[in-house]
């Protein structure tokens, strides 16, 4: 078994049944689905038939629904879009159509609409904008309120709805737009397992999204998207508020830049591990598997390193959502991880967790039941689990076996599907301990998980319904 989990992001190239099922069957873990395209009819339509398929195929599977947050994007431009070329003028414009050329009043060589309302104050001379993911830079050489004048630095074809990037400003918009809201009512309709919320900058942004769903008496997991350099300023905080973390490095990368990546990936992997929250890594992992079968050299460095950081999962986007080799490129990460997994032992957790204060019980728990399973050598270790929280303390423990963990929620069991090192199973928790483990037992031999003769060790409560009642720890040989 993987303990490194694959998101990957669903469009026109994977949507279809046959290969929603060949990515289940691949071993994806996790289907993101970007309301940043698509419509809603096109999304609510291949979330019922992924939701259908994941329990046909008894493969767990969650449902990350991403918001697409206050992105700023080019308006509507004419079918064609636009060629820019180094040293052209450029007018980017407060509208989202654009004017016949008559109208324009600076001599340019384009006129590219913005759908904004107002620029960011802050904008002066010699600032830069990213076009398309910082495909295209521009410089600033004069500021008109509902005009910018640029030069274009590096050029390249632009087409509507592209992003839109003024690196390191900080921007007044709202958390969450009229469209998210829109989209959240669908999330909440198909009941996904996972909300994505893009281009969080405070706490606030996550606390309002669940004071929302609470107000409603609903429980969806909240995963706060990190790109803006305002989160950065205030990690610990937002990973307080939220229920997991991605590391969502292609706006991150345009809005600090490249070279600060790499550190921060490590410094949020590391802080998200020990706060448990499950972390995502994410963007252009294996970008160039769009296009062609194999990964650069790069590209497989940068999996197996996201792997060594300690990331719960990694995430494919352009790869699977519209690229030419959507299966292919989950059977490579899928291998890449493999194999760093087979050469890493995850020994830097036990001197890392050794060091720690007093632990709450189940904490200090699940931590003697790792440390016990590998000096017995067990295969694996079972938990009972009803809202998940014990597994997941389980699995920031890093042990080198799966963690099969029994709930009785078809929502814990997706949820789960998240986290590193977890096999969720579907179970109904029986009251009394030793029928329960009995009873467990059986089903997990039947499902080709135990077999007789395997050493094991079980981690439970002895009271159903008390979160985090975890107490007993118990060696078990499967008969
Ligand atoms: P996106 O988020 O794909 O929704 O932009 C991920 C990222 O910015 O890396
Ligand atoms: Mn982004």
């Amino acid at each position: 078994m993987r303990h490194v989990k694959i998101v990957a992001t669903i469009g026109p190239a994977t949507a279809s049944p046959e290969i929603l099922q060949q990515l289940l069957s691949a071993g994806m873990n996790v289907a993101r689905f970007n309301m940043s395209h698509g419509t809603q009819e096109w999304h609510r339509a291949t979330i019922q038939t992924l939701k259908h398929l994941s329990l046909q195929l008894h493969a767990p599977t969650a449902i990350l629904l991403d918001l697409a947050g206050p992105k700023i994007r080019v308006g509507d431009l004419p079918q064609e879009g636009r060629t820019l070329f180094r040293d052209q003028k450029v007018a980017l414009a407060l509208h989202t159509s654009v004017p016949p050329p008559c109208h324009t009043h600076t001599a340019v060589d384009h006129e590219i609409p913005i759908a904004l309302e107002a620029f960011p104050s802050m904008l002066q001379p010699g600032h830069m904008v990213l076009l398309d993911d910082g495909h295209i830079t521009l410089r600033i050489l004069s500021y008109q309120k509902d005009r910018l004048i640029c030069t274009v630095l590096a050029g390249g074809h632009i087409t509507s709805r592209k992003g839109v990037n003024f690196p390191g400003l900080p921007l007044d918009l709202p958390g969450c737009t009229e469209k998210d809201l829109q989209d959240l009512e669908l999330g909440i309709d198909l009941q996904v397992d996972y909300l994505a919320l893009s281009f969080v900058r405070r706490p606030q942004d996550i606390h309002s999204v669940k004071s929302l769903l609470s107000k409603r008496g609903i429980h969806i997991p909240v995963i706060a998207k990190i790109e803006r350099p305002e989160a950065v300023a205030c990690l610990s905080e937002i990973l307080e508020a939220s229920d997991g973390v991605m590391i969502a490095r292609g706006d991150l990368a345009l809005e600090l830049s490249p070279e600060d990546v790499p550190i921060l990936q490590k410094r949020i992997i590391a802080l998200a591990n020990r706060m448990s929250k499950p972390v995502i890594t994410a963007t252009q992992m294996l970008e160039s598997m769009t296009r062609h079968l194999v990964p650069t050299r790069a590209e497989a460095s940068d999996v197996a390193n996201a792997v060594l950081d300690g990331t719960d999962a990694v995430m494919l986007s352009a790869e699977t959502s519209t690229g030419t080799y959507p299966l292919e490129t989950l059977q490579v990460m899928d291998r890449i991880i493999h194999k760093t997994e087979s050469e890493v032992r995850y020994s830097s957790y036990d001197a890392a967790l050794s060091n720690q204060a007093r632990l709450a019980i189940p904490a200090a728990i699940c931590q003697t039941a790792v440390s016990l399973a590998k000096k017995i050598a067990a295969q694996a270790i079972v938990v009972f689990t009803e809202s998940g929280h014990t597994a997941l303390a389980l699995s920031n423990n890093r042990p080198p076996i799966p963690i099969l963990a029994c709930t009785p929620s078809q929502f814990v069991v997706n949820r789960l599907a998240l986290v590193w090192g977890i096999f969720p199973v579907l179970f109904n928790l029986i009251e009394e301990t030793d029928q329960r483990i009995r009873l467990a037992q059986d089903h997990l031999k039947e499902s080709g998980l135990l077999h007789t003769g395997q050493l094991i060790v079980i981690v439970t409560g002895e009271r159903l319904g008390t979160t985090m009642g975890t107490h007993l720890i118990k060696v078990h040989i499967v008969a």
